[in-house]
């Protein structure tokens, strides 16, 4: 037995020092993309486990091969604003992985947006897409567009503009793109109706996230926030808690954050907080949903206009403070690395009990470690916010089959499939000696699919 476990050590050893070899190559190779380096790290250190017990994707560079992009486009968007003068900006997609499915990930149009930024996400975007059990590989792209303060006809020349290049390399076999930060309804609709026009061809299943009057999937807008509530209640439910009588602090006031306010209220929870770019509001009667939806879903408002309809509720400049609010439950649901170790300590010391990622890698690596030293339940980004693309998934399903589902059929799916996420990443964790540790669960239980199917199907 000691032998036995000697081996093991040495094993794990090698592996570790494999791992570090690797991350060290990556930074060489992506000098300053430091959010891409940042998420392949979390990746490749919780992979240790699998590697050990399973050398064969040593054996055939899996992760050499699944750190490098299949292909990163990068292009201009050229566009005229309302002035009539030319503007240019910079379009991305990056085709990570088609292992198990065609690229599929969201786009983003936000100032931030570089290359570090698009591969950090079609990276997470690889194994998250296999975590859903739906047969779609990882990809995502946008722009640095800023489409904050531009017309509805700056909106629709740029995303002309950015499908015109867009539509050479995707298809509803190829690559799917779909919504994401800036990214919504309007948007999608534009991108199709020029798509449409370049191929002459009505194509469905290009694009997720559509108009439900011309092959959108009812529940797709909902889908990311419901998703994150409900992965965080069944974990919650795994130690006898729930969203019921709970305090919650929900970050921005977006597409995932809206539903996941909404599904958190259903729930019996009282959601004090949220917040944009500018600052947060804290309403201790518990947030009122409706004026959110307005100001943020009809009239493109700031969220500090909520005071106006609610004078008992306080709004506070700058978003880091949304943190020191006392709650059971945090869902950061606006952006990457919005919490970090501080935000993470004040959430410890107010006694928070579980914290569910909506957003794509909204904490760092130090406030994760932060909530595992102190045994808070934590839901990564990874698993927790699949539930978009899972039923992104869907409305492919139903593009191909030409029909379309009810809401209660999708969301009977969306329940089912965040129950299996959960499930299976809380089985990966115990399989791979890190009980209850999430992280490392949906990491390998979203990596052994992909790396299964690369191996099955050659060096290519
Ligand atoms: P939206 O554009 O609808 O909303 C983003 C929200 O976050 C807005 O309230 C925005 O405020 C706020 N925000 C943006 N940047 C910052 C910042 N630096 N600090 C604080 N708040 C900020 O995007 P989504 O809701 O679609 O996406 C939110 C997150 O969820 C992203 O990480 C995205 O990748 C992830 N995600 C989204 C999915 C989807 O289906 N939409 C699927 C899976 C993950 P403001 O309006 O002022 O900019």
């Amino acid at each position: 037995m000691k032998m036995l476990e000697k081996v093991e050590e040495n094993q794990t050893e090698i592996v570790k020092e494999y791992v570090n070899r690797l991350y060290k190559k990556v930074q060489q190779r992506n000098p300053n993309e430091m959010e891409f380096q940042q998420a392949v790290k979390e990746v490749l250190d919780s992979l240790v486990p699998v590697l050990v017990k399973k050398p064969i994707y040593m054996k055939q560079a899996v992760l050499e091969r699944l750190i490098e992009p299949e292909r990163l486009i990068s292009f201009r968007v050229p566009w005229v604003d309302d002035k009539g003068k030319v503007q240019v900006n910079r379009g991305y997609r990056v085709q990570f992985s088609n292992a198990i499915g065609p690229y599929k990930g969201g786009l983003r149009f936000h100032p931030s947006v570089n290359a570090s930024i698009i591969k950090f996400l079609g990276f997470e975007q690889i194994l998250k897409n296999s975590l859903t059990g739906q047969p779609i590989g990882g990809g995502k792209g946008g722009s640095d567009f800023d489409p904050k303060g531009k017309s509805d006809l700056e909106i629709m020349r740029f995303c002309q503009s950015f499908m015109t290049e867009l539509s050479r390399h995707i298809g509803a076999d190829i690559d799917v793109p779909a919504g994401d930060i800036g990214v919504g309804a309007r948007e999608i609709g534009y991108m199709f109706g020029q798509y449409k026009k370049l191929r002459g061809a009505f194509e469905a299943g290009v694009l997720t996230g559509k108009g439900i009057g011309y092959g959108g999937s009812l529940g797709r807008k909902e889908a990311t926030g419901y998703g994150t509530v409900y992965f965080v209640e069944e974990m919650l439910k795994s130690q006898g808690l729930s969203f019921k009588g709970s305090t919650v602090v929900v970050s921005g006031s977006g597409n995932v954050s809206i539903y996941a306010i909404e599904k958190a209220i259903q729930f019996g929870a009282k959601v004090v907080a949220c917040s944009d770019s500018c600052g947060y509001v804290f309403d201790v009667n518990g947030i009122n949903l409706e004026t959110v939806k307005r100001l943020k879903e009809v009239e493109n408002k700031r969220i500090s206009e909520y005071v106006n309809d609610h004078p008992e509720a306080i709004y506070q400049e700058g978003c880091s403070g949304i943190w020191a609010i006392p709650c059971d439950i945090a869902l950061p649901c606006a952006t990457q690395n919005e919490v970090n170790k501080e935000a993470a300590e004040m959430l410890v010391s107010n006694g928070v009990k579980a914290v569910g990622e909506g957003a794509n890698m909204p904490s760092t690596q130090e406030a994760v470690d932060t909530f595992m030293e102190h045994h808070v339940l934590f839901a990564p980004a990874k698993a927790a916010n699949a539930g978009g693309v899972a039923v992104s998934a869907l409305e492919m399903a139903q593009n191909s089959a030409r029909l379309a589902w009810t809401l209660e059929e999708v969301d009977a799916k969306l329940q089912g499939i965040m129950k299996e996420i959960y499930n299976k990443s809380l089985k990966a964790s115990v399989d791979y000696d890190a009980p209850g540790n999430l992280v490392v669960g949906a990491n390998i239980a979203g990596f052994v699919k992909v790396a299964d199917a690369m191996i099955e199907q050659g060096v290519i």
